[in-house]
C-alpha cells in the first residue's frame, strides 16, 4: 500500500518527510517513481500527468494538492466513483488573503500613479481615500474568500459576498444565487473573484457581469482564469467601465507572449502564484485522508460531483 505523491513546488521529499512524521508506516513514492502501481492507493498531485489514473488500478482515493479541483475532474482517465479531496489549509488561505489585500491595496493606494510619477521624477500628494468609500464584493465566500472577506472588511471597507447558497459572515453583508447577483455587483467597487472553476462560473466575469459594476470599477480574480472574459476585461479597461484589474489567473496558462496584460498599465498581473499548499500546514490533513481512504471512511473536504467543487 503506498501514496504515491506529485508536487510543483520541487518539495515532494518534504512531503515524503512531513506524512511519514503523522504516520511513520506510510510508505510515500514520489512520482515519476510508481514502483508496483498496483501497490499505490492514494495519489496526493497538484497536476495529474496524462495517462497516469489509468497506470493505478486500486486507487482508492484523490487528493488535489491544493483547492482547485477542475484540472483533476477534467482528467479524462479519472477513475469513475474513486473520492476525490481538495486541501485546505491554512497557510494557502493566509497567502491568498494577502494577494487579495495587496490588489486592493494596489489600486487604493493609487501605486500605479504613483509609479508613473516616479518615473517621471514627479513629487505630489495625490490625497487619501476613505475606505469607508471603497464597497468590495468578494465572489466566492467559502474557505478562502471568507477569510478574505472578513480581512478586507476589518480593513474598514464595506464588504460583500456572493455565493451558491446562502451564508452569515459577521460584518460581511451576503449575497446568494443568481438572482441576487445584480445587486452583489452594483455595490462592488473593487470585486474580486476566489469562485472555483465549474461549469456555472465559466466565462462569469464577461461584459454583463462588467456592466453591473460601478463605473470605474476594479476588478481582481485569483480563482481561475476561465472564469473571466479577457476581451470583455480589456474592452472595459479601455472604455474606462474598469479602472483596473488584478489577475493572477488567466484563460491561458502560461499567459501567451503577446498578451497585452503583459504590458497594460492599469493591470496588475502575478504568474498563478496567489496561494500553494505546503506539506508544514497540509500533511496531517493528507495523512488522515490516507488513513480514511483505506479504513473507507468519508475524506476530509471531498468534493461533491455533482457541484463540480
Ligand atoms: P470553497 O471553500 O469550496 O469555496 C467556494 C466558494 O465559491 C463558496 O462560497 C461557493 O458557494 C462559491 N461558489 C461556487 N460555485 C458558485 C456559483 N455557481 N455561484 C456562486 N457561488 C459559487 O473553495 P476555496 O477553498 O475557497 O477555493 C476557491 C477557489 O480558489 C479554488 O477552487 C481555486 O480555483 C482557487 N484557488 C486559486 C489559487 C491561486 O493560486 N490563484 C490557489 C488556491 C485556490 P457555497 O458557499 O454556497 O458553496
Amino acid at each position: 500500500m503506498a501514496l504515491l505523491v506529485r508536487s510543483e513546488n520541487h518539495d515532494d521529499e518534504e512531503w515524503a518527510r512531513r506524512l511519514r512524521e503523522h504516520d511513520p508506516d506510510i510508505e510515500v513514492r514520489i512520482w515519476p517513481d510508481l514502483g508496483k502501481a498496483e501497490e499505490i492507493d492514494m495519489v496526493l498531485a497538484a497536476q495529474v500527468p496524462d495517462g497516469l489514473f489509468a497506470q493505478l488500478p486500486n486507487l482508492k482515493a484523490i487528493m488535489k494538492l491544493g483547492a482547485g479541483v477542475n484540472n483533476i475532474l477534467d482528467d479524462p482517465h479519472r477513475p469513475e466513483g474513486v473520492p476525490l479531496a481538495r486541501l485546505v489549509d491554512p497557510l494557502l488561505v493566509v497567502e491568498m488573503t494577502q494577494w487579495a489585500i495587496y490588489a486592493l491595496f494596489h489600486f487604493h493606494r493609487r501605486m500605479p500613479e504613483y509609479e508613473a510619477m516616479r518615473a517621471r521624477r514627479d513629487w505630489v500628494n495625490l490625497g487619501a481615500t476613505d475606505p469607508a468609500d471603497t464597497r468590495v464584493g468578494i465572489m466566492g465566500i467559502g474557505a478562502i474568500g471568507g477569510d478574505v472577506a472578513r480581512e478586507i472588511a476589518r480593513q474598514g471597507f464595506p464588504v460583500s459576498g456572493w455565493s451558491r447558497t446562502a451564508k452569515k459572515i459577521g460584518g460581511v453583508r451576503c449575497y446568494h444565487g443568481w438572482d441576487q447577483l445584480g445587486d452583489f455587483l452594483a455595490v462592488s467597487d473593487f470585486m474580486l473573484s476566489v469562485l472555483p472553476m465549474t461549469p456555472e462560473t465559466e466565462g462569469i466575469i464577461d461584459k454583463n457581469t462588467i456592466a453591473k459594476l460601478p463605473q470605474g470599477a476594479m476588478i481582481a480574480n485569483m480563482g481561475r482564469g476561465g472564469q473571466q472574459v479577457e476581451a470583455d476585461i480589456l474592452a472595459a479597461l479601455e472604455s474606462g467601465q474598469l479602472s483596473g484589474a488584478a489577475l493572477d489567473v488567466f484563460q491561458q496558462e502560461p499567459l501567451p507572449q503577446d498578451s497585452p496584460f503583459w504590458t497594460h498599465p492599469k493591470v496588475l498581473m502575478t504568474p498563478h502564484v496567489a496561494g500553494f499548499a505546503r506539506p508544514k500546514t497540509a500533511a496531517a490533513q493528507v495523512a488522515e485522508n490516507y488513513r480514511r481512504a483505506r479504513a473507507g471512511e468519508a475524506l476530509l473536504n471531498a468534493v461533491d460531483f455533482e457541484r463540480g467543487y
